[in-house]
């Protein structure tokens, strides 16, 4: 028998009909033997997380204020939970447990896990699971990173003795014996983790959306949902702004070739969204697709420096880095030209240290000009069918002037899976709609 690794997001698990559709799932597929689940999630739109009421229950606490009657509210949540499933448990101990802890400034990171960690305690009863708790299974090092091989080490040896388990997202043990989370939206990353150290067949990220789509609903009307995309498109995308999946979920299960797939658990039946290492064995979504999204974001700056003969220069690269590099400043892609360099960093990087910056720079580079313009919005264009298709360059830009908008960047990797347009901030939106248009209904 296989193994999937199904995790299930906050709004999965907001209530007990949602808890009911969850076990709906996993039981309709006996190789869904590892759950990894999110604290309860919104209900309705104006609701709030639990996540968001422990950290600012934590925040009173930390302040010697009261948070009774804020807490109050979070043990209801669960407990209608519990009473609505019909469920025996009681999580009074660990309600007062975690109270007592938040009085005593266990760390706010400690305060927002436990969303997870009771959510996970009324799950694996509810599933008749064994409950794992992440603190025993996943590290931290000493500088705060994740520690990958000691957590797959003690995580893989647990679950080869553990049929079925429920494991709380989100959240680890740090070096110094306390708890410490992932970054919002965390618990992708622990389903990614759980499904490498199970040696999954696939990892299912149950959501409220089935899958992710070409482009932002919110710029483009109704845009095609992606059925099959590889790991590298999607960091092209999701990195550019997507919000579907943690992008450093990503990591841990492309190292070991275990498949994603995105699912709604609202729609059950929707087959959602594959994420894999390569399309092929997908050929039919291979030909028809040129391209497989469009994402972006703005508010970069682009540097520009000018010297006459860079391209015979040797280190000239390396100086301008260097000089990046000394003021903590991370880039995010190098057009080039003979003469020209070009380095494309977030606005807010930059914003406190430009002329300092720009100082550094002429100092150490000689250069003729050096100029910083800002507003800039980047907009990836990805997909696997570019490589062998003609064209499709000249079908962006076309569109773009005859919608007259001005393209002020343009980079295209080696790889040929993506091309970079920057454009104004105000240009954004509009860019958007009118690449997304000019590929609808292009076949190959
Ligand atoms: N509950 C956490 C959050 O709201 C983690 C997660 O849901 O993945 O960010």
């Amino acid at each position: 028998m296989g193994i999937k690794v199904t995790k299930f997001g906050g709004s999965s698990l907001a209530d007990e009909k949602q808890f009911e559709k969850v076990k709906a799932i996993i039981e309709a597929d006996p190789e869904r033997r590892y759950v990894v689940p999110s604290a309860p999630g919104k209900r309705f739109s104006d609701d709030i997380k639990i996540t968001d009421m422990l950290y600012a229950c934590y925040d009173k606490a930390k302040h010697g204020e009261d948070f009774e009657a804020e807490f109050a509210l979070i043990e209801k949540r669960y407990n209608d939970i519990i009473a609505g499933l019909g469920l025996s448990i009681s999580l009074d101990k660990e309600f007062e447990e975690i109270k007592i802890a938040m009085k005593a400034r266990m760390g706010r990171m400690y305060a927002a896990s436990r969303g997870e960690y009771l959510n996970g305690k009324i799950l694996a009863e509810y599933l008749g699971y064994e409950f794992i708790d992440a603190a025993e299974v996943i590290f931290f090092d000493e500088n705060g990173k994740y520690a990958a091989e000691h957590t797959e080490y003690i995580l893989s040896e647990r679950l080869k003795n553990v049929e079925r388990a429920v494991i709380p997202g989100f959240y680890g043990i740090s070096a110094n014996d306390t708890i410490k989370t992932f970054s919002r939206g965390g618990s992708d990353i622990t389903g990614a983790i759980v499904a490498k150290a199970a040696n999954a067949d696939l990892y299912e990220n149950w959501t409220d959306v089935s899958g992710f789509l070409c482009a932002d609903p919110r710029i483009v009307k109704n845009p095609r949902p992606i059925g099959v995309i590889t790991y590298r498109e999607l960091r092209e995308l999701s990195y550019m702004g997507a919000t579907v999946l943690h992008e450093e979920a990503i990591f841990p299960v492309k190292s070991a070739g275990i498949p994603i797939n995105i699912r709604n658990t609202n729609r059950p039946e929707d087959a959602g969204t594959m994420i894999v290492a390569s399309v092929s064995g997908h050929i039919e979504e291979e030909n028809s697709n040129v391209i497989t999204g469009i994402a972006g974001k703005k508010n970069f700056s682009v540097i520009c420096l000018e010297k006459d003969r860079m391209n015979e220069e040797v280190g000239f690269g390396r100086r301008v880095l260097e000089v990046l590099e000394r003021h903590k400043i991370c880039f995010e892609h190098l057009p080039s030209g003979i003469d020209t360099m070009s380095v494309v960093v977030e606005d807010k990087l930059i914003m406190d240290c430009k002329d300092e910056l720009i100082a550094d720079l002429y100092e150490e580079t000689q250069a003729d000009s050096i100029d910083i313009e800002s507003g800039i919005a980047l907009i990836a264009v990805a997909g696997h069918g570019m490589k062998n298709m003609k064209g499709t360059a000249a079908k962006i830009f076309t569109s773009l002037a005859a919608a007259n908008i001005n393209i002020r960047m343009i980079d295209q990797g080696s790889s040929e899976l993506n091309i970079i347009i920057g454009v104004n901030n105000d240009d954004f939106e509009e860019s958007i709609r009118t690449i997304y248009a000019a590929f609808e209904g292009w076949n190959a």
